[in-house]
């Protein structure tokens, strides 16, 4: 081992900084962080550090750098920029067998600051022992995406209780498995939601019991549109949880390849030669009886669970059958195809209102969600049925509909939007497999938009965009390939932006 990694109790105790620059403060802040009383000796200080000394955080001492600071000290830091300087600092220090960490200098140093990952009481700290700082920092972005902040607040727990768990668990095995309960069960939940009386309260019912029957539990998980980097963090955690992940047709495998390793993955997305019904009741009956075994079930759909997922019915279905249940968005695959097509699905100048709407149905019974505010354009009273606002809506301009599962459906969904009063020059955009590698944009107008399609052979997954912000694709476009740009009128739209540059300095 190069370096003894050793977590020093620095409260009340003197820690000597020299130098005063941004480098300084940064190493400052983390030092008062841990409770320690600093000193900082230089000849001149940077205006944040100035601010500490008179805010009285830190004592300040203007002058050149003198061996005695170091008398009082329990450990120093150089952080000047002038190497022979740091060089003194640290003889001073090993003459006085003080450990002195010389900022970016692995050499000069006989203690290194580790990458810290914080989730006080529990500190994790990674170091490469000064020859690749870089690598040290990416692993604690790693390791900070993994640890969730709830562990904090679950180690405070821990350290409270530990008298009383020591006590109600005398056998070392039978603690190990409490320990190993409140890390998957239902107090880190309740600290997750910041419920911390009742974290205490199920810890304790716990306690009472004779031994932990393991709780199962379901986590409704949204894993975006494809593109991994789209996972939210949550997410990822609750893939590293799981024990069984129930997955679904439109998860990527990339996302899947997140997953904890010995997790059993079931794909529950192909049609498994019965009705569309039996996948669904197989899926609640697969839910369930894992979740009895005690077990941590992911289930993991496509985009955001609860946009034209059946998550809702999932859900009621876990709640008549008393297993307790969390639900992990997902970016649905709107605002993903919106963002990697390059088409904003508002803009001011173009739409104000936006309708998700599945076109699974045909399209004059589309089910939609309209996300309109009431203005001048759409005068939609808040209890407005559906089917008023959708009257309001595809009349009117200023309007974006997205479908979502319409590919199978294109001619009569165009035609139907025709026979609701769009004109035949409404601009339209399909993507296909939105933020994929292999993503298509596919630009036309209400009229020829089906026979493109079929003329690209546009295959689900894919989402069709309707209305004039599916022009700006167009021009915004930033990834994947775009296709029929000519078959568009590519004026661009009138820009009511004032193009005069904007003076910072003003
Ligand atoms: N819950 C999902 C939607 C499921 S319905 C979500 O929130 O995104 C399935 C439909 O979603 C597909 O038919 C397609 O229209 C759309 N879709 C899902 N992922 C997509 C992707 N990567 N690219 C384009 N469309 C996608």
């Amino acid at each position: 081992m190069q370096h003894f990694p050793l977590f020093a109790d620095l409260h009340g105790r003197t820690v000597l900084v020299v130098g005063a620059g941004v480098v300084a403060d940064r190493k400052i802040s983390l030092l008062l962080s841990a409770g320690a009383q600093v000193v900082v000796g230089a000849h001149a200080a940077h205006p944040q550090v100035q601010a500490r000394a008179l805010a009285g955080q830190i004592e300040l001492r203007l002058a050149p750098f003198d061996p005695a600071w170091l008398d009082e000290a329990w450990l120093v830091i150089a952080a000047t920029n002038d190497r022979a300087l740091n060089q003194r600092i640290a003889q001073a220090a090993q003459a006085r067998r003080l450990f002195c960490n010389v900022v970016d200098d692995a050499a000069l140093s006989s203690a290194q600051v580790p990458a810290i990952v914080d989730r006080a009481p529990l500190t994790i700290a990674i170091s490469s022992g000064g020859s690749a700082p870089v690598i040290a920092r990416r692993l604690r972005e790693r390791i900070e995406t993994l640890l969730e902040p709830a562990l904090g607040p679950l180690a405070s727990l821990a350290r409270h209780k530990r008298q009383a768990i020591r006590q109600a668990r005398p056998q070392l095995r039978a603690r190990r498995a409490f320990y190993d309960w409140l890390m998957d069960g239902p107090v880190l939940g309740a600290l997750r939601r910041g419920q911390h009386q009742e974290a205490e309260a199920a810890l304790d019912q716990a306690l009472a019991q004779d031994t932990q029957a393991p709780v199962g539990k379901v986590l409704l998980v949204g894993a975006g549109p494809g593109d991994p980097g789209l996972l939210t963090l949550r997410g990822l955690r609750a893939l590293n949880e799981a024990d069984v992940i129930l997955s679904d047709r439109l998860v990527s495998p990339e996302v899947l390849a997140l997953a904890r390793r010995d997790a059993q993955v079931l794909d529950v997305g192909k049609a498994i030669g019965g009705p569309h019904e039996d996948t669904q009741a197989r899926i609640h009956a697969l839910m369930v009886h894992h979740a009895r075994q005690g077990r941590c079930v992911v289930r993991l759909k496509g985009g955001d669970p609860l946009v034209f997922g059946r998550g809702g019915e999932e859900l009621q279905y876990l709640q008549r059958h008393g297993i307790a249940y969390e639900v992990v968005p997902g970016i649905t695959a709107a605002l993903a195809c919106g963002a990697y097509a390059g088409i904003p699905l508002t803009h001011r100048d173009h739409a104000q209102s936006l309708t998700l709407a599945t076109a699974h149905r045909r399209a004059s019974t589309t089910k939609s969600i309209v996300l309109s505010p009431v203005t001048r354009n759409h005068p939609v009273a808040p209890d407005s049925s559906l089917d008023t606002i959708e009257e309001v809506t595809t009349t009117g301009d200023g309007h974006t509909r997205v479908y979502y599962m319409g590919i199978g459906r294109l001619p009569s969904l165009c035609q139907q939007l025709l026979n609701d009063g769009l004109t035949a020059t409404t601009p339209c955009a399909i993507v296909e497999n939105g933020s994929r590698s292999n993503q298509r944009v596919l630009h036309a107008t209400l009229q020829t938009l089906a026979t493109q399609a079929q003329a690209q052979a546009i295959a689900s997954p894919a989402l069709i965009i309707v209305g004039e912000v599916s022009r700006l694709g167009a021009q915004l476009h930033w990834f994947g390939q775009t296709l029929g740009l000519k078959t568009l009128d590519l004026q661009p739209p009138q820009q009511q932006l004032d193009n005069q540059p904007y003076s910072l300095q003003a």
